[in-house]
């Protein structure tokens, strides 16, 4: 944060003021304002408020660094500027730079964080580094719990420890949250919460008949028959994820029914369970990366020679020792098998 803080002065976008503070110097930065569509005629002061903010050069200069102060009591830490402690935007800008680097591709948040929030963050990282900061800024709709603001006095305030002090999983809580849409508010109810679970019961019981089915599974069997599904595509469209899990329940109704009519034959559910797979293609590869790396680990340990990792099905890896020597033990020679998690288990996992 002082980093940062000490980069933007030194390119005349903060300067301390009388009150020690250290603002953004908004005027320097003609972006600010055009993810909230601001007009920064707006921000200008009028005479009582330039009274009251008379450190500041314009109103609209927000604080990248506070000054302490007698309310402040003990919070507070020494830096180029005096004690204080930092503004309320600096740290986003700061970790977000350390943890994922100068460009993100996607942000989120809730719209009340659009400003003055994620207006700061940009000046902060683009006044630093001069990139674009953020490509996608996704912007979420309020929570409500019973149709209403959650607040303590209303009663519907939950933490998720309470929710599960109910009886519900982690994972059930996960599915009630990321079901709708993230531009359309999320009500949370109890009633959901079962609509959740009764979800889940549906997709777990679903895979381990697809499981069972292609368990008999041989290079004889006819695919027969695969629903077209277009999960991703759903996806793609704006993070669409209600529609992509309509796209999911339409799939297991249909695989349900010809599983149920004997039209499915036990080929169908490796392919099904690929095609879930290449939702992620980036988490598979990343799984191959780890078989990859037991795989080679394997071979330390036995002493054998890795031949290959083959995918198999239900999103399992199989590793084959190249050379059998005679001398290794049947468990060496075993083809050790990594498990790794379909898309849908790594999005429901609990
Ligand atoms: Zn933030």
């Amino acid at each position: 944060m002082i980093e940062m803080i000490a980069e933007l002065i030194k390119r005349d976008l903060a300067y301390q003021a009388e009150d020690k503070s250290v603002y953004f110097r908004i005027n320097k930065f003609p972006e600010y304002g055009k993810l909230a569509h601001l007009n920064l005629e707006e921000l200008r002061p009028t005479g009582r408020v330039r009274s009251d903010e008379y450190e500041k050069e314009n109103i609209g200069d927000f604080a990248l660094w506070k000054a302490w102060d007698e309310e402040d009591g003990d919070v507070g830490w020494d830096s180029p500027w005096g004690r204080g402690r930092p503004g309320w935007h600096i740290e986003c800008s700061a970790m977000s730079t350390v943890l994922l680097g100068d460009q993100l591709d996607i942000h989120c948040g809730g719209v009340d964080n659009i400003f003055p929030h994620h207006e700061a963050e940009i000046a902060q990282s683009e006044g630093v580094t001069g990139k674009k900061f953020v490509r996608y800024w996704m912007h979420c709709a309020h929570l409500l719990v019973d149709n209403q603001k959650m607040s303590k006095s209303l009663g519907n305030f939950y933490t998720l420890r309470d929710v599960i002090a109910k009886g519900y999983t982690g994972r059930e809580a996960r599915y009630a949250l990321l079901r709708v849409h993230y531009r359309a508010p999320l009500n949370f109810t109890f009633e959901g919460m079962e609509e959740s679970r009764q979800a889940l019961t549906r997709i777990d019981e679903w895979l381990e008949r697809l499981r069972e089915t292609s368990e008999s599974a041989s290079p004889e069997s006819p695919g027969a028959l695969v629903p077209d599904d277009n999960f991703q595509q759903t996806l793609d469209d704006d993070l669409n994820i209600s529609g992509a899990l309509g796209v999911l329940f339409e799939s297991i109704r249909e695989t349900n029914r010809a599983m149920d009519a004997n039209e499915f034959g036990p080929g169908a559910p490796v392919y099904l369970f690929t095609k879930l797979n290449d939702i992620k293609p980036q988490m598979i590869a990343e799984a191959t990366r780890n078989a990859r790396a037991a795989a080679e680990q394997f071979a330390k340990d036995s002493g054998a020679k890795i031949g290959g990792i083959r995918r198999a099905n239900q999103g399992l890896f199989e590793i084959l020792p190249r050379d059998r020597a005679p001398q290794l033990t049947e468990e060496t020679q075993i083809e050790k098998t990594v498990r790794v998690v379909s898309t849908v288990d790594y999005l429901l996992v609990d």
